[in-house]
């Protein structure tokens, strides 16, 4: 820490970003950060551990968790999620919620507000995806949560697009409370590079496969190496699947689907690393391990 850094009103914190699944909140924050560090999915539910980002700003440093979705369920993974969720708002000095802004009120919604009534830290609205709206339609969404008097600020958005982005880490870093960096100035995450590899590749199952298998993947790496003077990383990894029937579509005709699973992770992995990348990939059958309170430990999701 420096004594600059005092002087200059500098601030630093954590905020959490909440939402319903699907809302946006990985698109943000790749957005606050300018780099792809959280997966992106059109379907719900794809964030499962919390990740977390920093943003090195001129004014401050805004360290960020990106929360699994919080919402009721009776499963007991979901369950595990919704605890974590509400287990951050208490480690954090701001609470930013992400809604959409074209379906602003439903069950979820009312769920989260409920749970946010507690929270004594500030927090923020932020209305996601005003780019599918027309501009007439915002204020009264905006009157309407007003109402509630919870919300320090509302903000709409565009996650996609960065509309209001800048604006609203504006916001962020002015209620974060004046302190030092408490990270590094270029540690972007927390997250070991093997975990963010991990993440990749089940981004591309999600991607490439349907209705049950993504919510049945978990994904291992088993070896993550450099051996030295190659400038290559070797990676092996496991795509844990629950029933034999989900391996084979994994695997696909002549493993057509693995392959590209394999070979579009490779890519991604290779820019996030900077350096060339031999992926390996496996199929695994781990039956019911969403069910299973250790499977899930050990997978490192709680
Ligand atoms: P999360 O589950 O809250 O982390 O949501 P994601 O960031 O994974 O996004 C879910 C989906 O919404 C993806 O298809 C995104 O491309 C899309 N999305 C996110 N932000 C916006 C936005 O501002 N506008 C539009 N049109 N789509 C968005
Ligand atoms: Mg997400």
């Amino acid at each position: 820490m420096s004594g600059e850094d005092r002087k200059n009103g500098f601030k630093s914190g954590f905020v959490a970003l909440i939402g319903r699944p699907n809302a946006g909140k990985s698109t943000l924050l790749n957005r606050l950060l300018g780099e792809k560090i959280a997966i992106i999915s059109n379907r719900p539910q794809t964030t499962r551990n919390r990740i977390l980002g920093i943003k090195n700003h001129p004014q401050g440093q805004v360290i960020l968790l990106d929360t699994p979705g919080i919402h009721r369920s009776r499963a007991k993974f979901n369950q595990i999620m919704v605890h974590m969720a509400l287990a951050t708002y208490k480690e954090v000095d701001v609470v930013c919620w992400l809604i959409e802004a074209e379906r602003p009120q439903n069950e979820e919604n009312d769920f989260i507000l409920q749970t946010l009534r507690s929270v004594s830290q500030p927090v923020l609205l932020v209305i996601n995806k005003i780019d599918l709206v027309p501009k007439r339609d915002l204020l009264p969404i905006m009157e309407s949560y007003a109402q509630r008097r919870i919300f320090e600020k509302i903000i709409p958005i565009s996650a996609l697009r960065g509309d209001g982005v800048e604006i609203l880490m504006s916001e962020l870093i002015q209620l974060l409370p004046e302190g030092p960096r408490l990270f590094p100035e270029d540690m972007v995450t927390d997250l070991p590079e093997r975990f963010l590899a991990a993440e990749l590749i089940r981004e591309k199952v999600f991607r490439l496969t349907r209705e049950e298998i993504p919510y049945a993947t978990a994904v291992v790496v088993e070896e993550f190496k450099e051996p030295e003077g190659k400038n290559i990383v070797v990676i092996q990894a496991t795509i844990q699947v629950e029933k034999e029937s989900q391996k084979a579509i994994l695997i696909g005709e002549k493993g057509h689907m693995l392959k590209e699973i394999g070979r579009s992770a490779r890519k991604e992995i290779e820019a996030l690393l900077g350096s060339k990348v031999f992926l390996e990939l496996w199929v695994k059958v781990e039956k019911n391990w969403r069910e299973n309170h250790q499977a899930i430990r050990r997978l490192g999701y709680r």
